[in-house]
């Protein structure tokens, strides 16, 4: 297996470029995606133009993703390798603030957002928090999968 994959990074406002990265081993609680195709949506703007509030670069766009599980971090056995998923803006959330003991995960404090605050699908790879991940029939193309993502 290749030891490294293609990314696209915002490195300054309006400046993307492509690099090789060696590839992550996925931490406690995350899995690294095969990215198959990852939907071009207006938000991404905010990366490349740098305009969201507390962006830090370098940073991989893309919040509408689907792909293959490539391996499992420990802890986030609900998944295995090989099976079909999607990541979309929600990139998880740290379950133990305020707002997370009221099961209201989607207002975490500390909301990681895929494609902002943490690397997203502009890439071959992708690391995800395994809750965040959802799963895809195998029925729905790649392609397909992001563009519904574009949706909603
Ligand atoms: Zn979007
Ligand atoms: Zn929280």
């Amino acid at each position: 297996m290749a030891k490294t994959y293609k990314a696209v990074e915002v490195t300054a406002p309006g400046n993307l470029r492509i690099v090789e990265r060696p590839i992550p081993e996925p931490d406690k609680g995350q899995v690294l995606i095969r990215v198959e195709a990852c939907g071009i949506c207006h938000t991404d703007s905010l990366t490349v133009e740098g305009q969201f509030p507390g962006l830090s670069f370098p940073r991989v766009p893309g919040h509408e993703v689907a792909g293959r599980i490539e391996a499992v971090g420990s802890g986030a056995s609900v998944w295995s390798a090989g099976q079909r998923v999607g990541v979309g803006f929600f990139g998880g959330y740290d379950g133990h603030c305020e707002l997370c003991r009221r099961g209201d995960f989607i207002n975490c404090k500390n909301l990681t957002v895929s494609g902002i605050s943490v690397d997203g699908g502009y890439a071959e790879m992708m690391l995800a928090d395994a809750n965040a991940v959802v799963s895809l029939p195998d029925s729905l193309k790649a392609v397909d999968a992001g563009r519904f993502s574009a949706r909603v």
